[in-house]
């Protein structure tokens, strides 16, 4: 299939191209030509297919002949080699759970898909890619963990010192291999700026192909659609009912793919933006009004975005049509004390321990069914709440168990190179390395 540029529509390139270039002319992100539909028989056999195949139906036809159908196969059970349950918290909520791949996040899924997708278009290329990415702390294990020993990449993480937490840190800097962590004194912002300006520079551009491995890649976008339908296929099993399904949102990467999912057929009642006080698309939804704001530092902090990127990606869905986004999305604002005492009030009540981002989704669509009686509903826990350590244990006082799969990695050396913020000192380590 082709996608096009949404700055540039006349800029049109093949599955391949878009995931080699990132984002299109004028930092444009790609979307795809037309939105093939899911096929009646797809949607009816759900609850008997494998998860790889539905990975495979759900990707093929974005990917056509440019990836041989092995190929893809391979590459669908390579991500999806990990469980998606969808756990009862009460009768009216349920947690799809996505914290069971190799990162104890979500971003697992995308990062995996993405990385095949590139080692696989390089090959034909010949070619050997870099990949920059900062990170906050979450998206950076599931780019290290989803590019570890894929060959003909090479990846370096930026991180901000001693404001990562502890199984967060072990899994960008216990790697070796073919990634790299890289401690930066400052801010994730001194991070990303230092990423951005290394993308600029034409001189280091020209010794190195680099690249990034954020949402806007269509390799790290579009297979997040799966696991809806993962959830889905759980979903049909107990209840005859569309689901309304709240989505913790940052970028807007993940709900995106999921009202993709809806518009090509998937039965949805309706979709909640839940987003921490970084309140962007909320306030849209509520006002009509859209104005980005500069990022507010949160205890949800994998969400701590002001100006979010996808969300041009579902204006597009709905044809910039306000009226039918918001008859099937709705947005919600949750504060940190709110996240705090649902924290606590759930594990209390039900034992069941949220992540701070999870926490955000669970409160918005706990306040939406309040108001929509009879509906129900789940809500997607995108991380595991030993990465957020801090506020999970202040809402409820208690340590979080390690997991036993975590013990191996604790236990790594952690390895770094630590540099300033200045970005002299980052473009002098990347110049040792061609
Ligand atoms: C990245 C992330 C989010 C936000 O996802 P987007 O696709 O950026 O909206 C939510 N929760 C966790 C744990 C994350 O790592």
């Amino acid at each position: 299939m082709q996608f096009y540029n949404l700055r540039h529509p006349e800029e049109r390139v093949s599955y391949k191209k878009a995931t080699l270039l990132g984002q299109g002319k004028d930092n444009g992100l790609f979307f795809p030509k037309s939105i093939p539909k899911f096929s009646v028989k797809f949607l009816s056999q759900l609850s008997h297919l494998p998860n790889v195949e539905i990975g495979f139906e759900c990707m093929k036809d974005f990917i056509g002949e440019e990836i041989p159908e092995e190929i893809l196969r391979n590459i669908c059970e390579e991500t999806l080699c990990f469980p998606f349950p969808l756990v009862e918290i009460s009768p009216e909520i349920s947690a799809l759970e996505m914290f069971h791949g190799p990162s104890l996040a979500f971003k697992d899924v995308g990062a995996r898909f993405m990385s095949r997708c590139l080692s696989y278009f390089l090959k034909e290329e010949d070619k050997k890619i870099w990949v920059l990415v900062a990170t906050s702390g979450d998206t950076g294990g599931a780019v290290a963990s989803g590019f570890y020993g894929i060959s003909d990449i090479e990846v370096i993480i930026l991180y901000p010192k001693n404001r990562v937490s502890p199984v967060q840190e072990k899994q960008l800097t216990g790697l070796r291999g073919n990634v790299k962590a890289l401690e930066v004194k400052g801010s994730f912002d001194d991070c990303q700026r230092l990423v951005k300006e290394a993308f600029s520079d034409t001189e280091l551009n020209e010794k190195m192909s680099l690249t990034s491995a954020n949402s806007i890649n269509i390799s790290r976008w579009l297979p997040q659609q799966v696991y809806y339908l993962i959830a889905q296929k759980e979903w049909q099993k107990k209840h005859k009912a569309k689901p309304v399904i709240s989505v913790p949102s940052g970028n807007f990467g993940n709900l995106c793919a999921g009202m993709l999912a809806y518009r090509r057929g998937m039965p949805v009642d309706h979709f909640i933006a839940a987003c921490n006080k970084n309140d962007v698309v909320p306030k849209y939804l509520k006002t009509e009004k859209y104005s980005t704001i500069k990022a507010l530092p949160t205890l949800s902090n994998a969400m701590d975005v002001g100006n979010p990127s996808n969300f041009v990606r579902v204006m597009e869905l709905f044809g910039y049509s306000f009226k039918d986004l918001s008859a099937i999305l709705s947005g919600e604002s949750i504060t940190d004390a709110e996240t705090l005492a649902v924290i606590e009030k759930i594990k209390t009540a039900s034992g069941y321990t949220l992540d701070p981002h999870g926490a955000v989704a669970y409160l918005a669509l706990e306040n939406y069914l309040s108001l929509h009686l009879g509906k129900k509903g789940f809500f997607l826990e995108t991380a595991h709440p030993v990465k957020f350590p801090d506020a999970v244990e202040r809402a409820t006082n208690k340590k979080i168990p390690l997991p036993e799969t975590l013990k191996p990695l604790m236990k790594k050396e952690k390895i770094t190179v630590e540099i300033s913020s200045n970005y002299s000192d980052f473009r002098a380590f990347l110049s040792q390395l061609f």
